[in-house]
């Protein structure tokens, strides 16, 4: 489902490097979850080389290209945290230990799981913008001493930050009622499921909005 309703002319004001630093930021964050304007920006990429219009100079396409780069990068950056994230939660279903083995720091996914281990919870959000109504932030804890008898308490929140009073998280294809902000998640069932790897929230009118792990928050370089 795509909740996105970015305008052309933003897309346009991205590729085109017309956006303030600030905004560009920002708009990447949303590029990097949002596959309506990937595709979206694909397109105006194709038809500026196609048309040549507005003509760039050498140093605008300079620019460009370091522009797309950066993307790829975050892009990249972004996969290993998702895959970092899921390992985190695999190895909590087979209730194994999560301290870090040899965590001397020397390659980037030692660094990245370090980073997602320090806060001790692990963050999924809505794919939408957030602030979309529907927008929602998924927290679930990470107890550095698992154990098999473990409830993992899921915390919701809305687009305001306050807690969810109505709808449904279904992660990994279990379905979960949210009361007060709050579903819980036996060390059982995410052993049992944790192979789709999804997160959904649906609301009380029904309607589904896909999640994705946040972006840890350090190792975001360039910025
Ligand atoms: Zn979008």
């Amino acid at each position: 489902m795509e909740t996105c309703s970015t305008k052309s002319e933003k897309l346009s004001a991205f590729a085109e490097m017309r956006m303030l630093p600030e905004e560009e930021k920002t708009f990447l964050e949303h590029l990097l979850v949002c596959q309506k304007c990937q595709r979206n920006l694909r397109e105006v990429y194709e038809s500026l080389l196609k048309i040549g219009s507005p003509p760039l100079t050498s140093e605008e396409k300079d620019g460009l290209r370091k522009i797309v780069l950066k993307h790829v990068k975050r892009l990249d950056q972004e996969r290993n945290q998702q895959r970092t994230g899921w390992m985190i939660l695999e190895n909590l279903a087979n209730v194994q230990p999560l301290a870090l083995a040899a965590a001397d720091d020397q390659t980037a996914d030692q660094r990245l799981l370090k980073s997602a281990l320090s806060s001790n919870s692990l963050t999924f959000v809505a794919i939408c913008d957030k602030t979309h109504p529907n927008y929602w932030k998924a927290t679930f804890p990470i107890p550095s001493e698992p154990n098999p008898e473990m409830e993992l308490s899921v915390e919701v929140t809305d687009v305001s930050g306050e807690p969810v009073v109505d709808g449904t998280l279904i992660f990994c294809g279990i379905e979960k009622q949210i009361e007060e902000g709050w579903c819980y998640i036996s060390m059982t069932e995410l052993r049992d499921n944790l192979k789709k790897q999804t997160i959904a929230f649906k609301t009380a009118s029904g309607e589904l909005v896909e999640g994705l792990l946040e972006l840890f928050s350090d190792d975001i370089s360039d910025y």
